[in-house]
């Protein structure tokens, strides 16, 4: 008897320090049972996703708008069946960043999950950090990139002109040739400059791009709110099929490739209709393929050749610097991929992305 009330006391503590510690802890925290209905939540998630009290008991299909972000039941669906922890960075559409975790809550008796215990970690100052940051390294980027092929090129040229002049009888005594030598100098460091310089920031940045777990859906929304008033001004419809969400691939690189296509696809739509764009994608045989159909401008068979160069602009009305497509181009050649457009002029472009999956 007295051990039975032992026992009670302190299953009453235990649920006491439980309920003190969900009241108190300032990180947003849900229990899901394996049924996929709420259990509990801390007071954070509750202000966080605009729970209500008596959404406890209730199943997480039924409240899933309240998250903000498309896969969640997805992922509690494989933890619980896999019973392995599952972390990855997801932002809501109020644009707020978390580092999520599902874990699997085993029960002793049948090591089974018997549920999920989801905690989510505010990171969105990380987040705005590393997105400055990547802003700086692809300028940076280009910018090398300008002096790899703008200065190289001319200087390859003068190079050799210079080896021509050398052999002019006149270059061989005197003055001049003193002159020739001195200008052999300087030419040999500014090539000696420009090569380390290339070489060397080009390795280190390749390097410290990692590559990570993404969710295609959740970087799509992130570009869509970064649009928000392209999208709104110009009255732009963009729909979805993805068949396709998590693989992994660069963050930074997908979010520009698709903000690049997608702000594209509005640019270049005719002001008297509103732009109407698709955004899908599907997986084949271990290569990924995103489809970004828009009712736009179109290209030429021409321009369609020669939209990837750097600085090149087929449509001059509308603002733009002609290298968006170049970084995209060069993003996705970078990973062994490639792009197709199909296109009619007058009525829309369609850019095919495909980026071979097991190789990123
Ligand atoms: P920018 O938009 O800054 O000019 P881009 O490199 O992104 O540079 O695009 C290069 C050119 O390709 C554009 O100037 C435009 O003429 C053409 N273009 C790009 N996307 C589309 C599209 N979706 N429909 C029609 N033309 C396009």
């Amino acid at each position: 008897m007295q051990k039975q009330k032992d026992q009670i006391m302190n299953l009453k503590a235990s649920n006491e320090l439980l309920e003190n510690y969900f009241s108190n802890t300032i990180i947003p925290q849900l229990f899901v049972d394996a049924d996929l209905i709420l259990r509990k939540f801390t007071p954070p998630a509750m202000k966080q996703f605009s729970l209500k009290e008596d959404f406890i008991g209730k199943s997480m299909e039924d409240i899933r708008e309240n998250f903000r972000f498309p896969t969640i039941i997805d992922n509690i669906h494989t933890v619980i069946a896999t019973g392995k922890i599952l972390e990855k960075e997801v932002q809501t559409t109020d644009r707020h960043w978390y580092q999520m975790n599902i874990l699997p809550y085993i029960k002793k008796a049948n090591n089974k999950a018997n549920g999920v215990i989801i905690t989510f970690v505010d990171i969105t100052p990380r987040i705005r950090d590393l997105k400055e940051q990547e802003k700086m390294v692809a300028e940076q980027e280009l910018l090398l990139d300008t002096i790899a092929h703008d200065i190289k090129n001319p200087l390859l040229a003068q190079t050799l002109t210079f080896e021509l002049m050398k052999r002019l009888p006149e270059a061989t005594s005197g003055e001049l040739s003193k002159l020739i030598a001195g200008l052999e100098r300087s030419l040999h460091n500014i090539k000696e400059v420009i090569d380390g310089l290339v070489s060397s920031h080009w390795d280190k940045q390749r390097h410290e791009a990692s590559e990570e777990l993404l969710d295609f859906e959740s970087i799509l929304e992130d570009v869509r709110l970064s649009l928000a008033i392209p999208i709104q001004e110009n009255g732009a419809i963009i729909t979805t099929s993805i068949n396709f969400s998590e693989f992994k691939f660069i963050r930074r690189k997908l979010r520009s490739i698709l903000y690049n296509l997608i702000s594209n696809a509005i640019k270049y739509t005719p002001s008297e209709r509103n732009p109407e764009i698709n955004v899908a994608t599907e997986s084949h045989d271990n290569l990924l393929l995103i489809k970004i159909t828009d009712n736009g401008i179109g290209l030429s068979d021409d321009a369609k050749k020669s939209i990837f160069e750097k600085f090149k602009r087929v449509e001059k009305s509308v603002e733009g610097t002609g290298v968006g497509l170049y970084l995209v181009y060069a993003m996705v050649t970078n990973h062994g991929g490639k792009i197709e457009i199909d296109s009619e002029l007058g009525k829309g472009s369609l850019f095919k992305v495909f980026i071979p999956l097991n190789s990123v």
